[in-house]
């Protein structure tokens, strides 16, 4: 699901204007329909939006049959609907938390109207809707707590979060992108429910982590995260986030991993990372460990990119001195980069010393690279048949 470091966008880019169309066409066709969540959230707020959500009172066959369709969501009665090059995420009033927790855990369960649909919603702001015509519908308070700058659950924090516990990760996210303050009771809450996230995927831990990363008030974030005791409930990033919240600058995705397995030394298996990402946090993490500086061989095994990586950890522990430049210019001026780059090949090696292909091949490569990157000796091909004559004498 969650693919490298790398939040898993879907490229879902919609406008309110078009939306405003969308809304007019299920109006036509008899059914209520309105913009909601973020999008009126940052229409409000007069803050770009990338994908807009619609509800409706038209179940998804029956959306199906008015726009081109994809069956995203079935389960959850969403269906992307395609509009012109637009595409929106249309679902159908729903309830969900506890039905869909414990009485009907497959199916979802659609409702009546629009305001029991709001309901099941996270937070006020997300809470409300709007009209083809822009007006706006708000049975939560939304405005009121969009004006006052407050991430509040709809509804009692506690029910709200035991029904979801991702929800308590959701509400550092809205603060992280919006600087929002958290409601006390919701604060609260989270700082009485912190446990329950332990039994959320994670997958979709990591996708609001990574969010919360990504926004421009992280930093308050991360303050709340700790406050609330969340942070000793994210395998291994206490420490980190404890050190990355007294940071004038919080690391951006890869390097604040880095940072917190670093520190917490290793890379929790919890965490649904790639394969090549959790290599990348797990080798950093040694090589930060192992390394003040890095010598021609180390660059050469590692690559510059991981060696940056480390250095960077190093630099923000203040083990060291910001070594980047350096790292750079000695990559740049190493005289081989690659085995590829040997100025002999194995075929040759071969032809030159009359012996069957083995494994003194690679062996001797391999010594060869190291002298070569040692200085020892030069990467040029007269140079290189010399030693592997001297290196095969029987
Ligand atoms: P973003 O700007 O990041 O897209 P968003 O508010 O649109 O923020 P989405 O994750 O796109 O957030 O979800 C759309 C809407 O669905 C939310 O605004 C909220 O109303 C509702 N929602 C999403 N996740 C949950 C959840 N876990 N519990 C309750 N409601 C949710
Ligand atoms: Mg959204």
């Amino acid at each position: 699901m969650l693919s490298l470091g790398i939040i898993d966008t879907v490229n879902r880019m919609s406008t309110i204007r078009t939306a405003k169309k969308v809304l007019y066409e299920l109006k036509k066709a008899g059914y209520e329909a309105y913009i909601v969540g973020g999008a009126v959230r940052d229409h409000l707020l007069k803050q770009p939006t990338t994908d807009v959500d619609i509800t409706t009172n038209a179940k998804p066959h029956q959306v199906a049959k008015i726009f081109k369709t994809k069956p995203t969501g079935l389960k959850y009665g969403t269906v992307t609907a395609i509009y012109g090059d637009e595409t929106f995420e249309i679902t159908t009033y729903r309830i969900d938390g506890e039905y869909l927790d414990n009485r009907h855990p497959d199916e979802v369960v659609f409702c009546e109207t629009v305001e029991e649909d709001v309901k099941r919603r996270d937070f006020t702001i997300n809470g409300i809707l709007m009209t083809e015509k822009e007006e706006i519908i708000d049975y939560v308070n939304g405005r009121g707590d969009l004006q006052m700058k407050i991430i509040k659950t709809i509804g009692d924090p506690v029910e709200r979060f035991t029904e979801d516990a991702l929800r308590m990760m959701r509400a550092f996210y809205f603060q992280s992108k919006l600087g929002f303050q958290i409601d006390r009771e919701t604060r609260d809450a989270i700082t009485e429910m912190k446990e329950n996230l332990r039994n959320v995927a994670m997958e979709r831990i990591t996708n609001e982590m990574i969010k919360i990363l990504q926004g421009s008030y992280v930093k308050k974030a991360l303050k709340s995260i700790i406050t609330t005791g969340v942070h000793q409930v994210l395998p291994g990033l206490e420490k980190g986030i404890k050190y990355a919240e007294q940071m004038d600058e919080i690391p951006f995705v890869d390097a604040f991993f880095t940072l917190c397995f670093t520190l917490h030394g290793s890379v929790p298996s919890d965490w649904p990372f790639s394969n090549k990402h959790r290599h990348r946090y797990e080798t950093a993490r040694m090589l930060a460990d192992q390394h003040q500086s890095f010598d021609a061989l180390t660059l050469y095994t590692y690559g510059i990119d991981l060696c940056l990586l480390a250095n960077r950890v190093n630099y923000m522990l203040k083990r060291t001195k910001n070594l980047k430049t350096k790292i750079e210019l000695d990559y740049k001026n190493l005289p081989i980069q690659s085995d590829l780059d040997l100025k002999i090949r194995a075929t040759e090696m071969i032809t030159l010393t009359n012996k069957k292909a083995g494994a003194w091949v690679k062996n001797l490569q391999t010594e060869m690279v190291i002298e070569v990157l040692n200085k020892r000796l030069k990467n040029e091909k007269n140079a290189l048949e010399q030693y592997v004559l001297e290196h095969t004498k029987e």
